[in-house]
């Protein structure tokens, strides 16, 4: 069977402890056998960035930005223990946190779904996509504890030094207070973010914030979204079909629980925070969890929502027999494949993106499955497999699909 091709290569960063395990197995067992795999590779391996000064994580970003997708592999977010068991010359920030800030992007967060692990919300048949956010509010807020019998006031000093004040509180007793602030552009970035995203998957955008409470802060988030999506995206959604509602935060809530799923659900901050921890955990598993980093401009980096699992990592340096789910770093490549497919015309590219995915799912629907998995799953023909005996299975399956 002829290899398939690629023209442009995905920027490949890989990463640490369990997943970077897992990162070789799928590539030599799910993927170099049909793709004439073209990665520009990074290792962001924490060894590696410490090594580097963590200028392996920048460039990797820039990467992204060239090229346009990347896959990530899940990365060691150091603490002061992994200073000590790595020996690092410094606390190297989160790679998350950094390709963000160097992408300027938004996270959307998609469960993966399966027969046999039912949502807690039975009603969920479809995925509920989560964008969060990822600037200001109460992650960059200014707090201060107050003793009572002053005066506190919200004050902007202009370029000019005019000043414009708003009494916030005359404090009789002690009290709290606090200062929040968001930027237009940061909003703006977001705002395009979620339509484009929403234009790739074809499906609806939800938005939701207070802004019958805030009346001037959370109304701008409204008017930004909704000066946005009439000026540059109505006509495109129309065409594609789907649609931009906005509503209160509070009648999102109730909308969701009682919907089906199927669209995207972007989120201020905040929120965001909150609700994508109640949606991940009404699906069933953060293993079965996928994260996309999209740019206001398009770039696209893949990766999966959990951590390094370092708990089977430490059984595996062990030579224990572990059981870790790929599902969602294999969705990371999939997806990968499907959009630089899509960049790039290749068709064959798609199918096999396609294929990967129906693959992994039809594995788990026919019981054979990762320990975390198996303590949810309803099947009753349920087989818990090895972490490589898992792939295995799937590249069984791929391997039919693929002739
Ligand atoms: P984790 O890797 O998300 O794993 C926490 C626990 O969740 C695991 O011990 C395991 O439970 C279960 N789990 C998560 N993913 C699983 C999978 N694929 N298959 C089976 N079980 C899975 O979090 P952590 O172990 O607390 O963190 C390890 C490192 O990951 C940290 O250094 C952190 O900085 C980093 N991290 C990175 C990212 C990222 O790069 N995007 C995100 C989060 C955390 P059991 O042990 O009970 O089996
Ligand atoms: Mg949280």
């Amino acid at each position: 069977m002829e290899k398939i091709k690629m023209t442009t290569p995905i920027v490949e960063m890989d990463g640490d402890e369990m997943t970077r395990i897992l990162w070789k197995w799928i590539k030599d067992i799910l993927i170099k056998p049909y793709v004439d795999l073209k990665t520009e590779y990074y290792d962001l391996g924490l060894e590696h960035r410490n090594e580097t000064d963590d200028n392996v994580t920048v460039e990797s970003a820039e990467a992204a930005k060239k090229y346009g997708v990347a896959v990530k592999c899940a990365t060691i977010t150091p603490n002061a223990a992994r200073m000590t068991e790595y020996n690092l010359k410094e606390m190297w920030k989160s790679p998350n946190g950094t390709i963000r800030a160097i992408l300027d992007g938004t996270v959307f967060r998609t469960p993966i779904l399966v027969k046999g692990i039912t949502p807690y919300i039975p009603t969920w048949t479809s995925p509920i996509t989560i964008a969060r956010h990822a600037y200001g509010d109460v992650y960059k807020n200014v707090e201060m504890q107050v003793e009572g019998g002053g005066k506190a006031e919200l004050v902007y000093t202009d370029k000019n030094g005019k000043e414009t004040r708003e009494t916030i509180m005359d404090f009789k007793g002690s009290g709290i207070i606090q200062g929040l602030h968001n930027i237009d552009a940061s909003i703006e970035g977001f705002a395009r973010s979620c339509f484009n995203y929403a234009l790739d998957m074809k499906q609806d955008l939800w938005f939701a914030t207070k802004d019958t409470i805030s009346k001037k802060y959370d109304h701008r988030f409204k008017d930004i979204f909704s000066e946005i999506f009439e000026k540059e995206y109505k006509e495109r959604f129309d065409k594609a079909g789907i649609e931009y509602f906005y509503t209160l935060i509070d009648d999102a809530v109730a909308r969701v629980i009682r919907s089906n799923g199927g669209y995207i659900w972007a989120c201020k901050n905040y929120d965001g925070d909150v609700m994508s921890d109640m949606v991940s955990t009404a699906f069933g598993s953060l293993a079965m969890m996928t994260s996309v980093l999209v740019s206001p401009d398009g770039k696209y980096e893949y990766e999966a929502a959990h951590g390094t699992v370092q708990r089977h990592y430490y059984k595996y340096l062990n030579g224990e027999e572990t059981s870790t789910n790929s599902v969602a770093t294999i969705f990371a490549w999939s997806g990968a494949f499907r959009k630089r497919g899509e960049l790039d015309s290749l068709p064959e590219l798609i199918k096999y993106a396609d294929a990967l995915e129906s693959a992994t799912i039809e594995t788990i629907e026919s019981g054979i499955m990762t320990g975390d998995l198996y303590l949810l799953s309803k099947l009753e023909n349920k087989r818990k497999v090895n972490s490589k005996e898992f792939l295995e299975a799937i590249a069984e399956k791929l391997d039919k699909k693929m002739q």
